[in-house]
């Protein structure tokens, strides 16, 4: 019997259930290639959710996202929703939702496309052949250690990180390695931060379980100078929540579009995939959103959650050739474009060469 799988999939605001539509269009193409069956379950978040049920992350989605296999989502928000109390507004689901599914690893590539080498900011000749994951730390560190406190003439925060919390990280991105050239690059502040040279040693230890795995260690200001001077030397970066937040966006702009760019949120259990840009109420219902960075999120879906390696290079082909033959949506139209084609002629042309 085929392989079936239950996928969570929510679509949120704006251009969320255009690209959505696109992405689901494909992996229904390679899944019917390659033999095993998606089914797909609906959840609110978001937006869309305040106008159904009046919260932004209703129980009946966190208790339905743990019954699936994992989750595709869109994006949410828009000005329709900004003035609602903090609490109530459609960001604070997503928060939610991420604690709620318990998804402690980020992973974030960055990988240029020959074909639009010239979307970048940086030359040609630093960024061709760039491929870099980052696998960030999500749910620990200095953004959420006690104590913390904003007093009147002082404020402190504190970076805890416990055995626990690095091993599991450092498993995510050994594992990943061994996917991929098994070289890590693990950043931190070791000079300067115990916390560091703590996540060092228990990174070392991790080491050991993966003797195939090449490791470094860099500090975090090198590796920020690193990325802009030569990211072709990285494979996988490790590293913690902060430093990953800010390199993993550093690493992602390598690439020219936040249109391209997709992400996954994993933990114990259930992963979340999804673009790494918002729900763009600008050109939200025009048609004209670009749907490859979840449609990209997708293929990690099919590799990392579902194992599904050979539908999720199928896509990866698919996008790397839909650009090479000159598809482009508008946000990437003015780099070598033969065509421009609209959000969903983009999700068609990718579901016919990934179904090839
Ligand atoms: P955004 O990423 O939505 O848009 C920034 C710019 O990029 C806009 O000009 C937009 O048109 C363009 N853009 C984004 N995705 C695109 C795509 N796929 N194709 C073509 N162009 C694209 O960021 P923003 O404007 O700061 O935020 C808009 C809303 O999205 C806000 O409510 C924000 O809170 C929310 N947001 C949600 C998420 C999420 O759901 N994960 C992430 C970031 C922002």
């Amino acid at each position: 019997m085929n392989k079936s799988y239950k996928i969570g999939v929510i679509k949120g605001d704006g251009i969320g259930p255009e690209i959505i539509d696109e992405a689901i269009k494909v992996l229904d193409a390679v899944s019917v290639a390659l033999n095993f069956n998606l089914k797909y379950q609906e959840m609110l978040l978001g937006g869309s959710a305040i106008d159904e049920t009046g919260v932004p992350l209703p129980e009946e989605t966190i208790q339905g996202v743990k019954k699936c296999d994992s989750v595709l989502f869109g994006a949410i928000g828009g000005p329709k929703w900004d003035t609602l109390e903090r609490h109530l507004r459609p960001e604070s689901g997503l928060l939610g939702l991420r604690k709620e599914m318990g998804t402690f690893a980020n992973l974030r590539p960055a990988t240029v496309y020959d074909e639009l080498i010239n979307a970048s900011t940086l030359k040609a000749s630093v960024i061709k052949g760039v491929d870099i994951m980052v696998v960030r730390e999500l749910t620990g560190g200095i953004y959420f250690g006690q104590p913390r406190e904003l007093l009147a003439e002082s404020a402190y925060n504190t970076m805890v990180y416990t055995k626990e919390e690095v091993q599991r990280i450092a498993k995510v991105a050994f594992d990943i390695a061994m996917q991929r050239e098994k070289r890590i690059c693990s950043v931190d502040k070791a000079n300067v931060l115990e916390v560091s040279q703590f996540w060092r040693e228990i990174v070392e230890e991790m080491a050991v379980e993966y003797p195939e795995v090449e490791l470094t260690h860099m500090y975090v200001d090198n590796a920020a100078m690193q990325l802009i001077r030569d990211p072709k030397q990285f494979d996988v970066i490790l590293t913690g929540n902060i430093f990953g937040d800010i390199l993993s966006d550093a690493a992602s702009m390598l690439s020219g579009s936040i249109g391209l760019l997709p992400s996954a949120s994993t933990g114990k259990g259930v992963g979340l995939f999804e673009p790494i840009h918002g729900s763009a109420p600008d050109i939200a219902g025009q048609g004209i959103a670009n749907p490859l960075a979840t449609i990209s999120s997708a293929s990690m879906m099919l590799r990392y959650a579902l194992g599904e390696d050979a539908a999720a290079n199928k896509i990866d082909e698919a996008i790397k050739k839909a650009l090479q033959d000159g598809y482009r949506t508008g946000d990437i139209g003015d780099f070598d474009a033969k065509e421009i084609v609209s959000c969903s002629q983009m999700g068609d042309i990718i579901a016919d060469y990934a179904s090839r």
